[in-house]
Formats: C-alpha cells, structure tokens, sequence
C-alpha cells in the first residue's frame, strides 16, 4: 500500500474511533425530556437511531475502511481446543479457554452421553418447581469439597450468576467496591443491587483499604469484588492483603474464580492455593463451568446460610430452569480429571511461563500478566490489533483481537488464552510470529 493511502486510512480510522467515544458518550448522556423535538421523539422509537446500533455500524465500517475482515463470529467446525479447524483449515488456537483440554475429553463426553441418555436435553424447569436431577446437587457437593466450605449452589449461566447473586444480596444503603478491572457480570450486579458502586485502582489493596477507612462508616454492608486472574490481564491480586482489608472494615468479600479454577494452584485449587489463603476467608466464591469445567453455568461455594438463601431468592435461580443435566454431568467428571490428573494444570502453568518468557525476551508488551491462563499483546490501538490478528490467521494462528470500548483505547490488544494441550512448537512457532508481524502493522 502507499504511503499517501496508508495515511490516507489512518486519519480515516481515527474519524471513526472519534465517532464511536462519540457514540459512546451519547449512550451514557442523561435524559432531558425538555428539550426533545417533534423530529427527535420519533428517532427515539427506532432502533437504527440508538447510540448502541450506532457503535456498530461504526466498528463495522471501521472494518471496511481499513480493509480488515472481522475476526469475530468465525465457525469452528470441530471442538476447540489448543488446534481448531475453520473453513477447512486447521489453526493453532489461543482464543478459547478450554484451559486443561476437557471440553473434547473422550470420558468427560461420555459422562454427559450418558446423562443426556438418562435424562434428555433439558432440566425443562426452575429445581424448586420441577424438583433436582442428582447428578444437579452431586456437582455442587463436589465444588463444596473442592473449596472445602461447606456447600455450593449451581446456576444456568456465569454470567447471570454474578449479576443475579450480586443483585439479590445488596440493596440501596449498601457499597459495592469493586477491582477497576472487574468483570462486567459483577458491575452489572452492582448496578442491579442499587447499592453504591464503587472501584479502587487494578489490585491496589492499599487505596482499597485507604477507600474504606474513609466511606465504610457511610454503608450498612459492604461487599468487596475481586477475581482470581483477571480476565484481560492475566495478573493476580494478593489475596491474603484483601481479606486482611475486608476483615479490617466489616466487610464481606467475593472472589470470581473463572479464570484460576484449575489454573492456579498445584492442584488447580485457584489464588487460594496460589496464595496460601484458608477458604473460609473468602465469604463468597463465585466461578464458572465454562471455562476448565468443560461446560456452562455459574455457581457459587460458601457458607451453607450463603447457599441456603441464594437458593430459595436469587431470581436467577428460582425463575431460571435449572443446569442441564449432561452439561452437569460433563462438568462433574470435569472436576475429577482436575482431581485426579494435577499434571494437566503444571502442564498449563509451563506453557503460559514458556509463553510469557518468550514474549518478553522478544520485547512484546505483556503488561502485568502473570504467565497462566491469560497473556495479552498490547498493540496500543484497536486497528493494530485487527490487522495483527488478521496477520496471524494468514499464518495459522487463531487469535481474538480485543478493541475498544471492552478497554481503553491505548490498551488494545490480542489476548492469548493458554491452554494445557497447547505444545512447545505451537507457543514458540506463535510467539515468533507475533514478534516478526508486530513491527509490520500499523
Ligand atoms: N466472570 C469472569 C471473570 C469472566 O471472564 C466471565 C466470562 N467468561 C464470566 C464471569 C461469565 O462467565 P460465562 O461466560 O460462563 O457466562
């Protein structure tokens, strides 16, 4: 390409990325009914006028104007797991988390065959209405034990889980204070508690406990909301130093597990094994079956007094039919592999170090991960990342570009997902590559 059509492209793209913090801002804007028009009461009522439509049609065009197919959506044909095959052709793959391999596994499938055999596709209504399926109750036992508390409640989504434990514990009058890099689900069910939403600095403890020796005094209860490995960043938060804090200001603390069940830990136990943290120290335990489990669905572990209430009121759980017995069933036998094979989580923690260390010594930008589950590439601009990620594919390599508004522009990145199957050859062969193309994107 010239150079004359390169910033020609450039400038383009900026316009756009104006345009979309522009559509953004609008989105968030107050409502002032005084001043709305005849012209503008009739927009309101169409969906192509929503500031939402309009961050996606302007992405989508940001994609044609600079040339760049989306890399969302793709078709996989097969299970994903360290390779993946789409339109035929086999990639290496770091966009998914199946991070020990057991979604695919040949006995965990077998145990949600033969569920699925014995009780059909569906739970088909809310536990409470329909009544359990035992395979339902034998998961939470098994997730009980594995925290060592003193029982767990199951839900449909991880998502929902969040949003609908969060929103049914607290109410207005309350704080919720949050890691400035919680996940939405749990901004979400801040936002639906209607208790006051709050959020300290990345992993600082320290402003967290500055935070509340100030405003704690202001709040009936308290909940503090971190995660075990942070999503977009791989890193981890010192677990001990937060429940220090949440001891030290009444407060009760919440730890979401999805992305270190399995993964930290010598057994996978999650940061509090990898932190050396009692389990009874945490109030509640929040993670997800989607993720090492093989599955799909939420639950929460904790106290049975927690579990006991979640059942009988989070709208989650009581209007919501209950988990699938099969994906019950895979995510049980799941949870044993973990158990009984702990070589498949050292396996994943060497190959995220192997991946980390290469990707450093090559002078990619890493950020703050910790070499597990999680290693970001920042690129610095969400068109770097897409043409990086296109890059990649044309050379095998199957990889999700993260863009803004999900972070802040200049934090753009590719995020790798590490996986226990992925091999040496696959994370070396893939570091260089990225290494080699990052300079030749713009
Ligand atoms: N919590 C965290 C930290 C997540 O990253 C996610 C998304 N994977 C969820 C909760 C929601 O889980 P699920 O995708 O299983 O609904």
């Amino acid at each position: 390409m010239s150079l004359p059509e390169q910033m020609r492209q450039k400038l383009a793209a900026k316009a756009l990325q104006r345009q979309l913090e522009r559509a953004g801002a609008q989105a968030a804007a107050p409502f002032e009914p005084d001043r709305v028009t005849q012209q503008e009461r009739a927009s309101l009522a169409r969906f192509e006028d929503m500031p939402a439509y309009q961050q996606v049609r302007i992405m989508r065009q940001m994609g044609t104007t600079l040339k760049v197919e989306s890399p969302f959506f793709r078709v996989h044909e097969g299970s994903a797991g360290a390779t993946t095959r789409i339109g035929g052709a086999e990639y290496i793959n770091f966009a998914n988390y199946n991070y020990l391999g057991l979604s695919g596994d040949a006995a965990v499938t077998e145990a949600a065959k033969q569920a699925l055999d014995r009780y059909g596709t569906s739970a088909s209504a809310s536990r409470m209405v329909a009544g359990e399926r035992p395979v339902q109750r034998e998961l939470e036992r098994a997730l009980a034990n594995f925290y060592e508390v003193e029982d767990c409640v199951a839900f449909v989504s991880g998502h929902a889980t969040n949003v609908t434990v969060i929103g049914a514990l607290f109410a207005p009058g309350d704080l919720v204070i949050h890691d400035s890099l919680a996940h939405n689900s749990i901004v979400q069910g801040a936002q639906l508690s209607g208790a006051k939403r709050l959020s300290f600095p990345h992993n600082d403890w320290q402003a967290l406990d500055a935070l509340l020796a100030r405003v704690r005094g202001e709040y009936r209860r308290v909940l503090i909301a971190i995660e075990g490995l942070y999503s977009m960043d791989g890193d981890i938060p010192d677990l001990a130093r937060f429940a220090e804090v949440k001891q030290r200001h009444a407060a009760f603390l919440m730890v979401d597990e999805a992305h270190a069940l399995g993964v930290l830990g010598a057994r996978g136990q999650g940061v509090r094994e990898h932190c050396g943290v009692a389990p009874t120290d945490v109030d509640i335990w929040m993670g997800t079956m989607s993720k090492t489990l093989a599955g799909c669905g939420g639950y929460i572990a904790g106290s049975t007094v927690l579990t006991d209430m979640l059942r009988h009121l989070a709208p989650g759980f009581l209007y919501s039919v209950g988990l699938a017995p099969a994906l019950a069933a895979g995510s049980l036998a799941a949870l044993g592999a973990l158990c009984a094979q702990p070589e498949r989580v050292m396996r994943l923690q060497a190959n995220g170090q192997r991946f980390l260390a290469r990707a450093r010594k090559a002078g990619l930008h890493t950020g703050t991960s910790a070499g597990y589950s999680v290693v970001p590439v920042i690129t610095g601009s969400s068109m770097k990342a897409a043409v990086l990620a296109n890059a990649l594919f044309e050379e095998g390599i199957n990889v999700q570009p993260i863009f803004y508004p999900a972070v802040e522009e200049a934090a753009a990145r590719l995020r790798f997902f590490i996986c226990s199957t992925h091999t040496d050859e696959q994370i070396d062969y893939t570091v260089d590559a990225v290494a080699r193309l990052v300079s030749t994107c713009r």
